[in-house]
């Protein structure tokens, strides 16, 4: 077990943790966001994200302090939490993304963390090297050796009680990026950057980010944190943290804040477009659109990223709350709603139902069956592998209405959509206290058929009937030949004739 980080609750894939970051005297609790602070530019000052905020973290960039000569004689003499003004956390970046962007960087990684330790960071980071996605595999290879040697260079150096990133890189190559985690996490470095992800999050591409987190989370233990490096629109964090994410950076609240732009949890909109806020934060409470678009250039920048931080953090708290409750998958389906590739984005996060299933906890507060995705859920997947193990009758009935009251059946099971056969003694357990639609939609019934497949597949001598309330073909055919099959209206005909 990681020393520095403790889980304290999980659903999903998403946890509530603990990073002890020992050199800023500091626990962080995760899912953490860490607004990037550009330290020529003061958008919002780290003391306010700090006091009005309650920022715990903030990252800033080690590789531009080092080239401004003046900002890298402050921060040597003075320390970056003097410098900043912060007393949270200090995350610091290399350089990494300069390399990316302009093809080379004068620095090494000792010389970085050297640095980095001098200044007084609390998390450091190597100079890896982010390949773009879509890169050649060749291309993405070269590119992870040198990440590899960055982090044995890392691993050499002498840097206390300062915590070192371990970046996991790999392209959109999914064998890389899972070899690549694991070879980070035999390390012996501190916090798992997922890295090079921006183009696709620019791009819409959630699928792919889910399954690049997938692959690195697979090749990572449990204890191991993960940062999604460069994440910062709040539209995804829900999904994110269903992956396993632990810290998000966000440089999405300035940048869109220069841009007009005003992030939502639904997605972004131009201030053009804004007639009302539809937001509660005291920027958007205290303002409408036309005195926003009114304001001089620096104070409407200033006061949309203020709202665009309040909307992050916002969402975070929501998700931590939702991880307490149990109820993060429904958050993940509403967020799914906001955007079409936010519904690939949970879509693909269901390709990946047999990982997130062994993670997630086994009793939560309800299952609330929301869209035909939550028929593909973790606890659907995990009663359909467990029901072998119930001890089915002789004669059963699995039926989506009350006992018969003839004693043909030595038992009759509830079918419940979408889990399938249900003994009645744990109707009251999690999740068969779910709350579904009355307008029971094919795939609920389609999952159920499985389940009484998976049923009869595990107790081929027993004789199955299923009773069903008009189910669609669909489902009808998914239910094994040895199965007899009635439909509740019709029985309830011929009862009465
Ligand atoms: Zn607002």
């Amino acid at each position: 077990m990681r020393e520095h980080f403790e889980l304290r609750r999980g659903d999903a894939l998403g946890r509530i943790g603990a990073l002890t970051v020992p050199r800023a005297g500091r626990i962080v609790e995760t899912p953490a966001l860490l607004p990037v602070i550009n330290p020529n530019i003061r958008t919002v000052s780290p003391a306010r994200l700090e006091a009005e905020f309650g920022a715990e973290a903030l990252i800033t960039n080690a590789y531009i302090i080092r080239k401004t000569a003046d900002l890298r004689e402050r921060a040597i003499a003075e320390g970056l939490h003097d410098m900043l003004e912060f007393s949270g956390a200090i995350f610091t970046d290399s350089g990494s993304f300069q390399l990316a962007e302009y093809g080379e960087i004068d620095v090494t990684t000792r010389e970085i963390l050297e640095f980095q330790h001098a200044i007084g960071s609390d998390v450091a980071t190597p100079v890896d090297v982010p390949t773009p996605p879509d890169a050649a595999r060749e291309a993405a290879e070269v590119d992870l050796e040198t990440t590899r040697q960055a982090l044995a260079d890392a691993e050499a150096v002498d840097t206390g009680e300062m915590l070192v990133n371990a970046p996991i890189q790999g392209s959109t190559h999914l064998d890389l990026r899972e070899e690549a985690a694991r070879h980070a996490d035999a390390t012996d470095l501190d916090v798992f950057p997922v890295g090079a992800v921006v183009p696709l999050m620019n791009d819409y591409r959630y699928a792919d980010v889910v399954d690049v987190v997938a692959a690195a989370k697979r090749g990572l233990g449990a204890d191991a944190p993960v940062h999604l490096f460069g994440a910062g629109h709040p539209m995804m964090f829900a999904l994110a943290v269903a992956m396993g994410c632990d810290v998000f950076d966000s440089a999405a609240y300035a940048i869109y804040a220069r841009d007009d732009r005003y992030l939502t949890v639904r997605g972004t909109k131009h201030l053009d477009d804004v007639d009302y806020f539809p937001c509660e934060c005291p920027v958007c409470a205290a303002n409408d659109p036309t005195d926003v678009r009114a304001a001089a250039d620096d104070e409407r920048e200033r006061l949309l990223a203020e709202h665009n931080l309040h909307v992050s953090y916002g969402e975070l708290r929501r998700i931590k709350n939702a991880i307490r409750e149990g109820s993060l998958l429904e958050l993940v389906e509403t967020r799914a709603r906001g955007h079409p590739t936010m519904l690939d984005g949970y879509r693909a996060l269901l390709d990946h139902t047999a990982e997130i299933e062994r993670h997630d906890p086994a009793s939560k507060g309800a299952f609330f069956y929301c869209s035909a995705e939550s028929a593909r859920r973790p606890e659907v997947v995990r009663h359909h592998d467990r029901i072998g193990r119930l001890d089915a009758p002789a004669r059963l009935l699995v039926t989506a209405g009350s006992a018969p009251s003839d004693d043909y059946f030595d038992a009759a099971w509830r079918l419940l959509p979408p889990f399938g056969p249900v003994p009645r003694a744990l109707s009251e357990t999690y999740p068969f206290t779910a709350e579904l639609p009355d307008r029971t939609d094919a795939a609920a019934c389609e999952a159920a058929a499985r389940g009484v497949a998976a049923l009869v597949d595990a107790n081929p001598a027993t004789d199955v009937t299923v009773a069903h309330d008009d189910w669609p073909a669909s489902a009808l055919a998914l239910l094994p030949d040895s199965v007899t099959v009635e439909r509740l209206g019709a029985r309830r005909d011929r009862d009465d004739d």
